[in-house]
């Protein structure tokens, strides 16, 4: 109980030092390997070799006529048609001078060939002779053995976040299955008297569980199928079993309750049963009274009850080490920097998060709009929200017109029209 007495008296962190307390005590989680239909969104757990030069040889880039350049300086000229070259097939015949082949995309130039022409700068005459109005430098519309990939070569690196273009990277270099980090098991709890959980009826004296339900989709997001242990009471047994049975996962999300709030018992608890608590309170809005502790096994954040300040706490705090025990090198939302089309107020001294929606301005730039409300309590607002808006803590409110940074929220990598 004397460690978490003298946390209580610890200073409240910034936003980076609660991270970096986070982050520095987290090692990605070991490895596991899988198939390609389930390796989406992880982090590769191996370095990954081209296993042979791609394309394997010269291939012609366009469907058209493997030439010697030589051959067609000046122009017009016409040449003979030899031979047709699909992709896959092996050329039979060398070109000599006035010789062309008919070749497709992807096909293996044939010896002697050193450009293509492409089919529409070409004029087909009868007795398989062809026109070619241009002249055409060589290496043109060719493709070079190894150009995109060398066998051996370092295709893919430990940490990469595999996307649907890795997936294409992996299939291209034969590899069905591929070592990756395995998820962290990770388990929700609710915690308050008032609370009434989705499945119970309607009490109108009652609040809703919302927590339990917008945290798991958080988690869900990054691939992870999180256990909901329910809703704790108010009552110090009943916290500590609930507690006790997240105490076997990888990490342990609570909501409510750690405030100093006479019915606040989650702090005292986790010590109680040996989680060591190492930090309380963060200088941020929404989410103030957020702690986190750590048992040999698993990670605890204790985050505040109002719904939106679960989330944010969950995107500032949760998220980054989730992503480093799933083995990812990228841990942090993108930001982009966005025009306030308004004024926002904020007070010095800690960093706020200012819900907001995007468009863009005029000139095409991103424009930043807070929702109506930010409080705290409003989850709608949050709904409603493409971004948070870092309001920095040395600052007292923004005017409208400043430049700010905007993490994008997952939503937010959608929009309506194309740029282009
Ligand atoms: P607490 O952090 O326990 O003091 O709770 C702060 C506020 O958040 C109170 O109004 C609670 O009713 C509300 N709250 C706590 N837990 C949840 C939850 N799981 N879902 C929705 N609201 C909650
Ligand atoms: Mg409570």
């Amino acid at each position: 109980m004397k460690a978490s007495t003298e946390t209580l008296e610890a200073p409240a962190l910034s936003v980076p030092e609660a991270q970096a307390c986070i982050l520095d005590r987290i090692t990605p989680l070991d490895a596991e390997e899988v198939g390609l239909g389930r390796a989406l969104g992880r982090a590769l757990a191996e370095e990954v070799h081209a296993n042979r030069d791609l394309p394997p040889y010269d291939v012609s880039a366009m469907d058209g006529y493997a030439v010697c350049a030589a051959d067609i300086r000046e122009a017009p000229r016409t040449l003979q048609v030899i031979e047709d070259i699909k992709a896959g097939d092996t050329p039979r015949l060398s070109l000599q001078s006035g010789q062309c082949a008919r070749i497709m995309t992807g096909a293996p130039l044939p010896p002697g060939a050193d450009a293509v022409v492409r089919v529409e700068d070409t004029r087909p005459l009868e007795n398989d002779l062809v026109e070619f109005p241009i002249p055409v430098k060589p290496a043109t519309d060719i493709r070079l053995r190894g150009e995109n990939m060398r066998q051996g070569d370092v295709v893919l690196h430990p940490g990469e976040e595999i996307t649907p273009g890795t997936i294409g990277v992996l299939a291209t270099v034969k590899r069905a299955k591929v070592k990756v980090v395995r998820q962290p098991r990770v388990a929700i709890l609710s915690n308050g008297d008032e609370l009434e959980a989705l499945d119970e009826p309607f009490d109108p004296h009652k609040i809703p569980d919302s927590n339990s339900h917008a945290l798991m989709a958080q988690v869900q997001a990054l691939g992870i199928e999180p256990a909901l242990l329910g809703i704790a009471r108010d009552k110090p047994d009943e916290l500590a079993n609930f507690i006790k049975r997240g105490l076997e996962y990888d990490v342990l999300l609570i909501s409510g309750g750690t405030s100093v709030g006479v019915h606040d018992h989650v702090r005292p608890t986790l010590a109680a049963l040996g989680v060591a608590i190492h930090f309380w309170r963060v200088e941020m809005r929404p989410g103030h009274p957020v702690a986190f502790g750590a048992s040999n096994r698993t990670l605890v954040f204790c985050l505040p009850g109002n719904p939106v300040s679960s989330m944010v706490c969950f995107e500032q705090l949760v998220l980054p080490a989730l992503r480093r025990l799933m083995g990812h090198n990228r841990l942090f939302r993108r930001t982009i920097p966005a025009r306030l089309t308004q004024a926002v107020k904020s007070r010095q001294g800690r960093v706020e998060f200012i819900r907001a929606t995007l468009s863009r301005d005029p000139s095409g730039a991103c424009a930043a709009t807070p929702t109506a409300s930010q409080s705290s309590g409003d989850i709608l607002s949050m709904m409603r929200a493409d971004a948070l808006l870092a309001v920095p803590s040395e600052r007292n409110g923004l005017a409208p017109d400043e430049i700010a940074q905007v993490q994008l929220l997952d939503a937010s990598a959608w929009q309506h029209t194309p740029d282009t």
